[in-house]
């Protein structure tokens, strides 16, 4: 329990929120500001940041109570489709610093951007990158 944060006081009940899921490791709320109707963020009861510091366990539950509450909410919402999402750092657009998964229904035509400029690689940059990137994702890969 971290006191400062918002999560963790939604977790303990000295606020309240709707919610819609909750066992002795997750909570998932509907979200209080809804990019869509039925918005909900899912949020691990220990505290912890953001994927930087999230255990491999967690996040692996995690995602299997956000894919149940995705068919729940595809089933009772009719939703065509649905956006998992999941900010860390504030250059990520995260506001609240309690690790979290959004999850997002959505309709077609809606009027919910969840969107980027696309960008370009130079020449050999895409390949060099991936190297990079390859070389130090094999210490997070030993057993
Ligand atoms: P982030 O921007 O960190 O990825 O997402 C934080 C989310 O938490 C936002 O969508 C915001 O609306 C939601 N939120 C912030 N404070 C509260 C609150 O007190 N109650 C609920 N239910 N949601 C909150
Ligand atoms: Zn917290």
């Amino acid at each position: 329990m971290n006191n400062n944060c918002i999560f963790c006081k939604i977790i303990g009940n000295e606020i309240s929120s709707f919610t819609l899921y909750e066992d002795d490791d997750f909570k998932v709320i509907m979200d209080i500001s809804p990019a869509a109707k039925g918005h909900a963020v899912l949020m691990p009861k220990k505290h912890i940041a953001n994927v930087f510091e999230v255990e491999e366990e967690v996040a692996s539950k995690a995602f299997g109570v956000a894919v149940k509450v995705a068919k729940a909410m595809k089933e009772e919402l009719k939703c065509d489709g649905l956006n998992i999402l999941q900010n860390s750092g504030e250059a990520a657009g995260q506001t609240v610093f309690h690790f979290h998964i959004h999850l997002i229904p959505r309709f077609k035509n809606d009027s919910v951007q969840i969107t980027w400029a696309c960008k370009s690689y130079g020449e050999g940059e895409a390949e060099s990158i991936a190297a990079a990137i390859r070389k130090r994702l094999a210490k997070f890969l030993l057993p």
